[in-house]
């Protein structure tokens, strides 16, 4: 009899209704059955169980190595791998805004991300920034510690050409009213560009497919903390120093007070350590380690934990909005503050069996 193992760095995953393996080292997503997502769980599998799964389904475990030929006596040799997440940098991800009125000292925050070892870094730009600020922000960066920008600037194919010609720190560019919406090409560069007339606080949290990232370091952070506010300071385009633009509360201004200081405040961090899987519906969601999770935008703003509200994918019908058969969430369940989301298993399925004719 041969066995077979699942390579440890292949997640199997459930939600409600779908079930995916990640394989985050090849930074792939593949969606599975249930009787494969329960075999892939085991800690050693016999090829005639294998075999008892749908037609094909083990020849493409092993293409898409997903599995391996494992002889019973090594399976301990390929332990599981452990899924918690270290960075030794206090500050991992930053957003800068500046506006019509700013008046803060822009450099002054910089060089402080610079101090505590901030290594990426959003420029957002709005459309009254003058060209030059923008040249000497990014030029302020250069020999610093920040190796990666990402900038959100309005679209001006010159000022386009020309940055990514004279900035190698700058890796992203996502440009407001443009013409058109879709990823341009420019200087090998792919821009992201949209006919939005802005990219600001309002328009963050969006949930969509083209967001979603799966690799190594997301998939192990998603696990153990929020993805999008661990370890993020912000500075809005008052100098008020955040843990995102788009939270109402400051912890300080720049002109005043030191990043370190804001942060060491004992509710700067509250939202860092808020998992998915403890995320209403979230929960239940098998895109949960690969989607960011807004804990600004959420359906109840006095439920830290509700679902965020600019989602628009129904994980317990498996469709998003749109798609035929969706229906939103709330017609799957209730919801309470006390209780959270609860879903109804029985409307569930009568949804089920009618768009899926199951
Ligand atoms: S928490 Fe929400 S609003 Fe704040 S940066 Fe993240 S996605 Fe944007
Ligand atoms: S339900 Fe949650 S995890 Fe799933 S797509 Fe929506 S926001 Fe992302």
């Amino acid at each position: 009899m041969r066995y077979y193992k699942c390579f440890s760095n292949c997640f199997p995953l459930s939600g409600y209704r779908n079930y995916v393996i990640y394989d985050v080292s090849r930074k792939d997503v593949f969606a599975i059955d249930k009787p494969t997502f329960e075999l892939l769980g085991l800690d050693i599998i016999s090829e005639e169980l294998l075999q008892g799964l749908p037609i094909n389904r083990f020849s493409e475990l092993l293409d898409k190595e997903i599995i391996f030929q494992c002889p019973m006596g090594d399976k301990n040799l390929f332990p599981f791998i452990k899924t918690n997440w270290c960075n030794p940098f206090s500050v991992i991800n930053c957003i800068i805004d500046w506006g019509k009125k700013s008046k803060y000292d822009v450099f002054k925050a910089i060089d402080q991300l610079d101090s505590i070892g901030c290594k990426t870094l959003q420029l957002r730009f709005d459309s009254y920034a003058e060209k030059n600020h923008i040249i000497k922000t990014l030029k302020y960066t250069v020999g610093k510690n920040i190796r990666g920008i990402e900038l959100v600037i309005k679209f001006n194919e010159d000022f386009i050409e020309f940055i990514t010609k004279e900035f190698e720190s700058v890796v992203s560019i996502i440009c407001y009213s443009a013409y058109s919406t879709g990823v341009k090409v420019y200087n090998n560069w792919q821009v992201i560009q949209t006919v939005e007339l802005f990219i600001g606080s309002e328009q963050c949290g969006v949930v969509s497919p083209s967001y979603f990232i799966c690799n190594n370091d997301f998939f192990f952070e998603s696990i153990n903390h929020n993805t999008c506010l661990n370890r993020k300071v912000c500075v809005d385009s008052n100098g008020d120093i955040k843990n995102c633009p788009s939270c109402s509360q400051s912890y300080g201004n720049i002109k005043d007070t030191t990043l370190e200081q804001a942060m060491s405040h004992p509710d700067f961090k509250r939202y860092w350590n808020i998992t998915k899987d403890q995320i209403d519906v979230c929960k239940d969601c098998e895109y949960r380690h690969m989607c960011t999770d807004c804990r600004v935008f959420i359906k109840d703003s006095e439920n830290s934990l509700s679902q965020p509200s600019k989602c628009t994918y129904n994980p317990y019908i498996a469709k998003w909005q749109g798609e035929e058969g969706y229906v939103p969430v709330e017609e799957c369940g209730t919801y309470t503050r006390e209780t959270g989301f609860v879903v109804n298993p029985q409307r569930v399925e009568e949804l089920n069996s009618l768009i899926w004719k199951e």
